[in-house]
């Protein structure tokens, strides 16, 4: 089962919630992966500390123009859907960083003056730990393309029994790259106006995607019952509630994990899992 956390806004737990829940299936047995897919601000490795063992570049393709054949023509800047190609008085100006590596430009050449090279965007690291495969993605600084690191997190991950995705926050392309091919979503929140407003962009984008999802309130005891009252009107489960105590936000700031240092919030992960597998089953039979 591949699940993805993922949640309309950043600061709503989608971390904590991730790696909680990872080591928590761990400890049940499972052989777990978990991805943090929130490749402009990767933080799971605060908390999970991993034994990083592997690190790869992440390419996308970029155009290279052949001088020689090339005749100014204006083709590749009209066809580029990104103004990553411009032809400016016959001339032929690239910006990479724009580029989109759909090789289009190159397929439209008629004079088979453009090649690809490739650009390097980001790295893939793995490792271990706490018994959980760990993967995460690093966008280069300055860069746009995070859809292509976290695909490249994605490609890194092997078999397992359970597969949690760390997605970025939000509802644009770098979300739905890292969600699009889970079994399962569950959208982290608060319950405060502004979290209701993301949550309910959240929600339209995995009921567009078509994938069962939950929702999972933190901090659940602050601001009022609008969330709740949000999902008992669409018939959306919520299958964890996270209090707002003291001890997890300290826990928190020292990088540590809540299912080690307080252990009596183990059952609540636990109890989260069984109702994610309910309802993923349930869905299943449909
Ligand atoms: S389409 Fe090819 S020949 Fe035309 S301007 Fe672009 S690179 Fe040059
Ligand atoms: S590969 Fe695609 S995005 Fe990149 S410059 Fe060519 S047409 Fe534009």
């Amino acid at each position: 089962m591949n699940i993805a956390i993922a949640s309309g806004k950043g600061g709503t737990g989608k971390t904590t919630i991730a790696t909680n829940l990872a080591l928590i299936l761990a400890d049940m047995g499972n052989m777990v992966q978990l991805l943090d897919c929130d490749v402009e601000e990767p933080n799971c490795h605060i908390f999970m500390k991993p034994e990083i063992e592997s690190s790869n570049p992440v390419t996308v393709s970029k155009p290279e123009i052949i001088k020689e054949k090339c005749t100014g023509c204006g083709i590749c800047g009209e066809v580029c859907e990104y103004s990553a190609i411009v032809v400016v008085k016959g001339s032929v100006l690239t910006f990479p960083e724009l580029c989109h590596g759909c090789g289009a430009c190159k397929l439209f050449c008629p004079e088979e003056a453009i090649i690809e090279v490739p650009r390097e965007v980001g790295i893939v690291e793995t490792g271990t730990s706490n018994g959980v495969a760990f993967i995460q993605g690093l966008l280069n600084i300055g860069e746009l393309m995070s859809p292509a690191v976290i695909g490249g997190v994605k490609k890194t991950a092997n078999a397992a029994d359970v597969i949690i995705y760390d997605s970025p926050p939000g509802t644009s392309c770098p979300v739905i790259e890292a969600v699009k091919d889970a079994d399962f979503v569950l959208l982290a929140t608060e319950p405060t106006p502004f979290g209701l407003n993301d949550l309910e962009l959240a929600v339209g984008m995995v009921r567009a995607l078509k994938i069962p999802f939950a929702v999972a309130i933190n901090r659940c005891d602050i601001g009022n019952d609008d969330v709740k009252n949000y999902c008992d009107r669409e018939n959306i489960s919520v299958v964890l509630e996270i209090p707002d105590d003291r001890k997890i936000a300290e826990a928190y700031s020292r990088g540590e994990m809540i299912v080690h240092v307080l252990p009596e919030y183990r059952t609540l992960f636990e109890s989260c899992w069984m109702r994610i597998t309910n309802l993923y089953e349930n869905e299943s039979k449909k």
